[in-house]
């Protein structure tokens, strides 16, 4: 089998990728280990344009709010499926310390944030929200689960999915490209997830993977909050009063498997957003890919032009992912300059 591109892993990232590469006409084969619980089928899929508790709007984020916003209604489009629930945001202050870092970016930076807040009203016997808040706009999240499926039926369809394992060893790198088992492409694009340095080309990547635990929960209280409520933790309304809530971050943790521990990180959380008890129905967890310094890490490998990378997606991928795709494609087959902070070939560690 003769193709352009081998990408390993089909989470966020390789899916991504794949549709990138097929716009551009590229042959792909795309093989997933087919597993139950990877970070992409576990996200809650948030897009929170203000993130953190100083509300930063990071250079570009415009830029990559409106490519993944164009990315997945082109996606719905095409499917006649809806991925992307766009939601109001309830960004309630944890403290008066957020609450005086958001009037400081109104007072200082009025214009840029004014795409991006409302006032705010919520009902105090659900939401006391002590130090008060704003309601944030153009968020939402993404059904990744459902965009994955429906990649992968778009593969299969063109005889381009496979479910294995691609080990990095078994790759015999020929001139023109690579070569594993009878497959032979001009190059393979590693999208492995969390395990992304467990990879002898990738092996010096530093990872600092995080472990999250998701709720399933039922609040028929509640069941008439249609916004997304995001105060430390976060609460999603997934309609008739059932939420997802999460989540936690743990960089060590000896399983994968959800727990006691990580279910009481989520609760605590709730706990502060709301006074009304839920039911639990479901817990999930998985491992976040995060590379220091919370970067998208992609390119190609400094030593191997027919190797490349594309990982580090983190918290943000769903927002995030679409336009680095691009510019990992634009990269592999034009030429141009990644952004340098996030080349692996500067190796800026
Ligand atoms: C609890 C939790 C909450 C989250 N919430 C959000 C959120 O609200 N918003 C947001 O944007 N992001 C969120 N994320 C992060 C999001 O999941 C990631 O940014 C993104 O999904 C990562 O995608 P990925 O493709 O890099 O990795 P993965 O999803 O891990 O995919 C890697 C894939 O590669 C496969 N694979 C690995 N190695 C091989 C191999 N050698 N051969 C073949 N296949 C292989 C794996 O089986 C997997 O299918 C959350 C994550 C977690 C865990």
């Amino acid at each position: 089998m003769k193709i352009d591109s081998l990408i390993v892993g089909q989470g966020l990232a390789g899916s991504l990728l794949a549709w990138h590469l097929i716009e551009r006409g590229e042959r792909v084969l795309v093989v997933d280990r087919d597993e139950l619980n990877t970070s992409s089928k576990v996200a809650a899929g948030l897009v929170t344009p203000l993130a953190g508790a100083r509300f930063n709007l990071p250079e570009g984020l415009e830029t990559r709010l409106d490519c993944a916003r164009a990315f997945y209604w082109k996606h719905e489009e095409q499917s006649g499926q809806t991925f992307f629930h766009h939601r109001r945001i309830a960004r309630l202050f944890q403290n008066e310390t957020e609450k005086t870092a958001w009037e400081n970016r109104l007072a200082n930076e009025g214009e840029r944030y004014a795409r991006f807040h409302e006032p705010l009203t919520v009902d105090p016997t659900h939401f006391p929200a002590p130090h008060g808040g704003f309601e944030m706009k153009e968020g939402g999240w993404l059904d990744v689960p459902s965009f994955l499926e429906y990649t992968r039926q778009s593969l299969l369809e063109r005889a381009a999915y496979a479910i294995g394992r691609v080990d990095s060893d078994d790759i015999a790198l020929e001139d023109a490209g690579v070569r594993w088992k009878n497959v032979t492409a001009s190059k393979v694009i590693f999208c492995e997830g969390w395990r992304g340095n467990q990879n002898s080309f990738f092996d010096w990547v530093p990872m600092n993977a995080a472990l999250g635990d998701i709720l399933d929960l039922e609040i028929p209280e509640l069941a008439r909050e249609g916004r997304i409520i995001n105060s430390g933790g976060w609460l999603i309304p997934m309609g008739g009063g059932r939420f997802r809530a999460g989540s936690n971050y743990r960089h060590q943790f000896e399983s994968e498997s959800p727990d006691e521990g990580g279910k009481a990180e989520v609760l605590a959380k709730l706990g502060k957003i709301t006074p009304v008890d839920p039911i639990v129905r479901g817990h999930r967890a998985a491992v976040r890919p995060v590379i220091r310094r919370s970067r998208v890490f992609l390119g190609t490998h400094p030593a191997h032009h027919q190797v490349a990378f594309f990982n580090g997606l983190g918290s943000k991928g769903v927002l995030n992912g679409p336009w680095f795709a691009g510019q990992l494609v634009a990269h592999l087959l034009d030429g141009t300059a990644l952004p340098a902070e996030s080349d692996i070939a500067g190796n800026h560690f």
